[in-house]
């Protein structure tokens, strides 16, 4: 599967978690993520992963062209829900557009781990 993850400053600890709890599934997957969650993600796991630029300054719309495109099978993007994002306008529409295409997301920690077992389970493909 063709895997993206975002992770949202005060989340990043969050997303290197579960990417270490994952890493025997994700290593299976090919993996994209914005600038920095890319950067601190492989550091932490040694995944390779293609990185975007920075959610502010992008990532997040790449990653959306690729969802419109049907270039990506998954989403974990683990949200800040308590601070406000310069690039609010960018993750709504990346929402919108997994919506649209019915592209599995999930928003927060749990709901990813949810969706990782899913994958490791192959109940997803
Ligand atoms: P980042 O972007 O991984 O480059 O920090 C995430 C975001 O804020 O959308």
């Amino acid at each position: 599967m063709r895997i993206a993850l975002i992770a949202h400053d005060k989340k990043k600890d969050n997303m290197i978690s579960l990417a270490i709890k994952y890493k025997d599934t994700l290593k299976d997957h090919e993996l994209f993520a914005t600038g920095t969650t890319g950067t601190l993600v492989m550091g932490e796991t040694g995944l390779p992963i293609r990185r975007m630029k920075s959610g502010p300054l992008g990532g997040d719309q790449q990653i959306g062209s690729m969802v419109a495109e049907g270039k990506l099978d998954l989403i974990i993007f683990l949200r800040d829900p308590l601070t406000s994002q310069p690039h609010e306008p960018d993750v709504s529409a990346l929402l919108r557009l997994c919506d649209v295409q019915s592209i599995p997301l999930a928003t927060n920690q749990k709901s990813g781990e949810i969706m990782l077992e899913a994958v490791k389970s192959g109940l997803i493909k």
